[in-house]
């Protein structure tokens, strides 16, 4: 299948709208349409591109002019910065994922965007990342209606379930499932192509997210990032984090840093996915919950480790 910009039907009413590459901050999102009923799956990391989105979503389907209901899967900024733009949606997210959204205003993003220059090979990581998105003006727009666990939603005479998975990518990742149609838009448990990032985890609940995922035995995947995929890509990312548990395992006995241990794993069959930097958190993870340790890495110091680990150091 092609992976170009834009919005295409993936099922009767059902639409992803994608952002190639698929890499940092290039979100994908969803549509989903019955009549003149409306259901938004995420918004974009700015105003500008949820624009461009929003129109191309209404030049298809006409009745997108007004979105009913909005559900951001989960806190990152490249899901839900864009939500004001989407005024009068109604607007749903896990419990966790609603406490989250407040960490990381977008305010924040465009002040670390301003200090990047100065801030030596982080700074300079950071805007390979996120200097070509636009963090002004964008007001945090939280959902109004929260849910743990799961929630069915009604699209006219269609029902989704919004099953939340998390604490994994993030702390409150939730997956949309159109059992009808057997399609899965499944925000950032699924990178399609790259390493995903364990911001939250642990590891293993990732894991038994991507059994859950496997158990309903989807026909086609709308990925939070990259072209869209099958189960198979399920299945490879469960067994990237298993062979990243073996890994780290040895590696920390063999008393390496997950810096060390990102340097010394061979990707094997993995080699070929984008971001390959995101090695380290996922180590860092692994090696914190093979200690006891609840707590994810800092992410200020995530971003350092990954930097350290772009540029080959
Ligand atoms: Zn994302």
């Amino acid at each position: 299948m092609s992976y170009v910009t834009g919005l295409r039907e993936v099922g009767d009413g059902l639409y992803a709208y994608l952002q190639p590459d698929g890499s940092w901050g290039w979100s994908n999102a969803g549509l989903v349409v019955d009549g003149e009923r409306t259901l938004l799956i995420d918004t974009l990391f700015d105003l500008r591109l949820t624009e461009q989105m929003l129109g191309a979503m209404r030049r298809a389907v006409p009745a997108a002019a007004s979105i009913d209901t909005l559900v951001n899967t989960h806190a990152n900024g490249d899901h839900c910065y864009g939500n004001q733009l989407v005024g009068g949606a109604r607007i749903i997210a896990s419990e966790r994922t609603a406490a989250e959204m407040v960490e990381l205003p977008p305010g924040a993003m465009a002040a670390l965007v301003e200090q990047a220059p100065q801030m030596g090979e982080l700074g300079a990581f950071f805007l390979d990342c996120f200097g070509a998105f636009d963090f002004r003006g964008i007001e945090l727009t939280l959902p109004q209606e929260t849910f743990s666990g799961a929630l069915t939603v009604a699209v006219g005479d269609r029902k989704l379930e919004l099953i939340e998975v998390g604490p994994a990518h993030t702390r409150g990742d939730t997956l949309v499932h159109a059992p009808r149609e057997r399609v899965l838009f499944s925000g950032d448990i699924l990178f399609s192509g790259a390493h995903p990032i364990t911001w939250a985890g642990p590891v293993s609940n990732w894991i038994a997210a991507c059994e859950r995922i496997l158990a309903m035995d989807p026909e086609l995947i709308v990925p939070g990032h990259g072209p869209l995929a099958g189960a198979d890509a399920v299945r490879e990312l469960k067994a990237y984090f298993e062979y990243l548990y073996e890994q780290a395992r040895r590696c920390r006995a063999e008393g390496m840093t997950a810096l060390e241990a990102a340097r010394a794993i061979a990707l094997d069959r993995w080699a070929d996915w984008g971001d390959p930097e995101r090695l380290v958190v996922n180590v860092d993870n692994i090696y914190r919950e093979l200690e006891g340790d609840q707590q994810p890495t800092n992410p200020l110091v995530a971003f350092e480790q990954m930097a350290t680990l772009a540029r080959g150091g």
